[in-house]
């Protein structure tokens, strides 16, 4: 699927940010500079919730002219970062069609800046290096409702405190044995300001820095001057961020001089029935609950993409949820609708029948076959025609036959008749059983009269299924997924101390391995999507081997069943 670049964000009537973006180039603020990054901190892999944050800081960028977008890595905390996280997270930004150019950038490329900033507040009085343990310092800090204490390192001077923080730098400490903070208000109604560490010894390897550092800046201090550093106007984050603001302002207002970063903050991203947190998704990929970060169940983006997920119904899904401040948890169903909406246009149609019944048809001769060209698309004839294989033995779906229909049921029936899509009216004679009783094979006649779409003569047919050619036709694997939890909210009860791994569902993934599927689909090609005709949008997954063991992942069902079938009665 070819995928062009993303056209600019359509811009109706103004979200908050929007609106903010608007008057800030009214007044002049930046001098009419608007430039936006996405930060992500390389820990894992993206997820839907991330994909919100890049369309949002990327699509500023492409609607403001001359607006730009940064790709910053957000690199200071060397324990849990990797090479192969950005590798991944740049893959995923680029495909779902945005691109940084240039603009590349990691906050550990600031260490020396940063260091020099944190000499600076010694300097000015307004840092410390402070000798409690970490679990004094939060029992220092105070409540919601009561001041914090002052540390008895926090008079400090100037100069001894230059000492103590160099002497951190050069390795003489232990981690954990001392830490410099900001001196701001132990009294302070916003706990992020009663004098937060600032940076931290942490004898650990970088990945990009090797060993040339042993001591780490927090985030609060590293990701406002980033953002200074790279001329940052608009610093968008998640709301769990808001009361971290008068920190951002006062390392900024304190260090460097106007025009500042402004950070702003908006809802995060709630999917139902998943998780979005990359510390849990990576608890889930370690003890192996799936098969991998690209898992097709999870909501990563190399999971959606192997789904079958184009990154257009991403951006759509993203565009439809527009930005607010209010947090909300969106329906999988809007997510799973947005793909519905863009396969449909696109996705080639084909037949596949996941679980066969075999059928003869006893008046169609030995040996004869006949091929019916049809088209790929209902409506589109761009996509072109195939032909499909009929003959003697078909195969239906099971499903599509029933000894004892009830009324309303229009498939196959003894002594009832059904078209098959494309093909001839047929009508079930005879029922081959085991010795349970299950059908084995149907025997059938067909109508030649009926070839075409022509109406049988007499009689209404109303059902029309889909088959296969018995002979003419490729053995599938076909992986079926249902949602990974089977609560809304599998992380809720988590204060009541229940894991969220509690409600994984079992029945997540159904591998079925008897499938077979047109002819034609010997051609597909890794990453293309097809409509299964009656059974939803299936994709090639990357499993499969050759055209011998082909495994398709449905991305889809046609219809929104799932709310139906698990709405409360
Ligand atoms: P997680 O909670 O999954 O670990 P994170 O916020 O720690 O996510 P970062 O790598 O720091 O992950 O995130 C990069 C950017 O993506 C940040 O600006 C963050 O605010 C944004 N982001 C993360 N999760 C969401 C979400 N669910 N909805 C919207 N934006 C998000
Ligand atoms: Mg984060």
């Amino acid at each position: 699927m070819s995928e062009g670049h993303h056209e600019a964000p359509s811009v109706s009537g103004g979200n908050f940010i929007e609106n903010i973006i608007a008057e800030d180039l009214r007044t002049q603020k930046h001098q009419g500079k608007i430039q936006t990054r996405f930060p992500p901190e390389p820990n894992g892999y993206l997820h839907i919730g991330h994909a919100r944050s890049v369309c949002l800081n990327f699509g500023i960028a492409q609607t403001y002219k001359g607006g730009l977008c940064n790709l910053r890595f957000d690199d200071t905390n060397p324990e849990k970062e990797d090479i192969e996280y950005q590798n991944s997270i740049m893959e995923d930004i680029r495909w779902l069609g945005f691109d940084w150019g240039e603009r590349l950038f990691h906050a550990s490329d600031y260490y020396e800046k940063f260091f020099q900033f944190a000499v600076e507040l010694i300097r000015k009085g307004l840092a410390y290096v402070c000798d409690l343990s970490a679990e004094r310092i939060r029992e220092t800090r105070g409540t919601l409702t009561e001041s914090g204490s002052h540390s008895p390192y926090r008079d400090r001077t100037v100069d001894e405190n230059l000492l103590l923080f160099n002497q951190m730098r050069e390795g003489h400490f232990r981690d954990g044995e001392k830490v410099l903070r900001a001196k701001i208000d132990m009294s302070s109604g916003n706990i992020n300001m009663r004098d937060p560490v600032i940076y931290r010894i942490k004898k650990v390897r970088h990945h990009r820095t090797g060993n040339a550092w042993c001591i780490y800046p927090m985030y609060d201090f590293a990701h406002c001057l980033s953002d200074y550093l790279e001329g940052i106007t608009h610093s968008l984050c998640t709301l769990e961020f808001q009361d971290h603001r008068p920190l951002y302002d006062w390392f900024i207002q304190n260090l460097v001089p106007e025009p500042h970063p402004r950070q702003y903050e908006f809802a995060r991203l709630n999917l139902n029935y998943t998780v979005t947190s990359k510390r849990k998704l990576k608890q889930l990929v370690d003890e192996r609950h799936v098969r991998g970060w690209d898992d097709p169940r999870l909501p990563t983006i190399c999971g959606l993409r192997r789904r079958g997920y184009t990154p257009s119904a991403i951006r759509t899904f993203c565009e439809r949820l527009g930005v607010s401040k209010k947090e909300t948890v969106i329906d999988m169903g809007v997510l799973e609708d947005c793909l519905r909406d863009d396969l449909n246009a696109t996705a080639k149609r084909a037949m596949c029948v996941l679980n066969p019944l075999k059928v003869t048809i006893t008046n169609y001769p030995e040996g004869q076959t006949e091929e019916f060209n049809v088209r790929n698309h209902p409506k589109d004839d761009a996509m072109g025609r195939r032909s499909l294989a009929f003959s003697r033995q078909i195969l239906i779906e099971r499903d599509d036959f029933l000894d004892d229909p009830p009324a309303g049921y229009h498939r196959l029936a003894p002594g009832r008749e059904v078209r098959l899509r494309y093909g001839y009216v047929i009508r079930c004679d005879e029922v081959v059983r085991d010795e349970d009783g299950e059908a084995l094979e149907l025997k059938c006649t067909y109508d030649p009269d009926t070839g075409n779409g022509k109406k049988p003569v007499g009689r209404q047919v109303k059902g029309i299924i889909h088959w296969v050619s018995a002979g003419k036709s490729l053995p599938l694997e076909i992986r079926l997924y249902d949602r990974l939890f089977n609560v809304p909210f599998p992380t809720a009860e988590e204060k009541e101390g229940r894991d969220f791994r509690e409600h994984l569902n079992p029945s997540s993934l159904l591998s079925l391995h008897k499938c077979r599927g047109e002819w034609a689909l010997k051609d597909a090609l890794p990453g293309q999507i097809f409509q299964f005709e009656r059974l939803g949008y299936f994709c090639i997954d990357s499993d499969s081997s050759d055209e011998e063991h082909l495994i398709f992942n449905r991305s889809v069902t046609l219809r929104d069943t799932w709310q139906q079938e698990n709405s409360a009665p």
